[in-house]
């Protein structure tokens, strides 16, 4: 254990507790971050940041080699023979593997003198202070970074809802050179399909599916045109699979706990805007905790996450009734200045919460 406990004891070094520790450390407060694994880690993820994403991680000083990046302009909705394209006004996005990310995001953290614990599991929760097999660490403020299934969130005793409607998604990456230049979606009855390019001739393909276990080869079935083009390409992953999602706790602050991340309520990956989200939670928690009111993040927090919600809550309900997804894409190819008004909303997700879309 440190000598004195640091500003933050953040327990979960992904995306979000890694960008919340690195915001820390910019505003001059002393971070940990205790980590179960060690990096790279590597989780399911289609690997798409919106452009707002991409800019603050340039802003917090966090750099991706360009070779180890694909870039993307846009999102293109595919349905059998039906197709529509939007792309965004302002940036472009970026495709990232999430281990190409997590090693980024840490050597930024290392730059700026975060005191990372990796290898360590937190096994409970008391008051400001937690302990793991490795003892015990306290913090002024505790910061639940540990995901969808957060144990701190289940420990701290925050109840939380989950849609009653499941979905699941799996990853697989492919050695072929991206087609578009876009995170091409391709809608079926039975799921999603999203492609997106993620640097060095590779693409990231995600199945988002109400079928569990998900199975990728069972699953790319239902995409016949997405399926032929991938015959024949060398897998380059171990398929990776995550859900359900959509869980919405009670609270995101209790006490010196604040909640973050997917841990304070997935999305489904459907727009794909969960690490985005989380860059603009980070700068909103540590601005409040800078200022000394916690209660400011539950504000932000909600605003931060009005949007992306609605808009899922809105895809959701055409994703399983097939004349309405149909029409959705008719009428975006009718409109494309609608279309990409939406494309250039979800695109702004990561900017620093004062500048988020209201
Ligand atoms: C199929 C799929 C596709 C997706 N596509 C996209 C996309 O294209 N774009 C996008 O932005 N988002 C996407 N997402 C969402 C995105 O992956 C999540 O929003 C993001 O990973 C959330 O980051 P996080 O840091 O909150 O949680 P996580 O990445 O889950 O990190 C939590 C960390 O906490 C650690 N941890 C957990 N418990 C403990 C403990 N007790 N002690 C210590 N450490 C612990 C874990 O090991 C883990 O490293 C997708 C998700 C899925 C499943």
């Amino acid at each position: 254990m440190r000598a004195e406990a640091p500003d933050l004891l953040i327990v979960g070094g992904g995306p979000a507790g890694l960008a919340t520790a690195i915001e820390a450390r910019l505003a001059g407060l002393e971070a940990t971050v205790i980590e179960r694994r060690r990096p790279p880690v590597d989780v399911a993820c289609g690997e798409g940041l919106m452009p707002g994403g991409a800019a603050r991680l340039r802003e917090l000083g966090v750099r991706i080699p360009g070779s180890e990046a694909g870039v993307f302009h846009g999102v293109r909705y595919v349905d059998g023979d039906l197709a529509a394209e939007a792309r965004f006004t302002v940036g472009r996005g970026l495709g990232v593997r999430r281990t190409v990310l997590h090693r980024a995001l840490v050597v930024r953290g290392e730059e700026l003198g975060v005191d990372f614990r990796w290898g360590t599991t937190v096994r409970a929760i008391d008051g400001a202070a937690v302990e793991t097999d490795r003892g015990r660490f306290a913090g002024r403020f505790i910061v639940a970074a540990d995901g969808r299934l957060s144990r701190l969130r289940e420990m701290a005793g925050i109840a939380t809802s989950i849609p009653a409607r499941k979905r699941f998604g799996v990853r697989r990456h492919y050695q072929l050179a991206p087609w578009a230049g876009t995170v091409e979606v391709f809608w079926a009855d039975e799921g999603e399909a999203y492609v997106t390019p993620v640097g060095s001739g590779m693409i990231g393909v995600a199945l988002l599916s109400r079928v569990r276990p998900l199975d990728f080869d069972r699953e790319l079935r239902h995409f016949p045109e997405l399926a032929r083009r991938l015959d024949g390409a060398p897998v380059v992953s171990r398929d990776r699979g995550a859900g359900p999602f959509g869980h919405r706790p009670e609270a995101i602050v209790r006490d010196r706990l604040a909640l973050i991340g997917d841990a304070s309520g997935s999305l489904d990956p459907i727009t794909g805007e969960g690490v985005s989200v989380a860059l603009s939670q980070a700068a909103a928690l540590v601005r409040a905790i800078s200022r000394g009111a916690l209660a400011d993040y539950a504000a932000d927090h909600r605003r931060i996450m009005r949007l992306p919600r609605r808009l899922t809550d809105l895809l959701l309900i055409a994703e399983h009734r097939p004349r309405l997804r149909r029409l959705t894409i008719r009428t975006f190819a009718a409109f494309p200045g609608l279309f990409s008004r939406l494309v250039d909303i979800v695109g702004r997700s990561g900017a620093a919460a004062d500048r988020s879309p209201r």
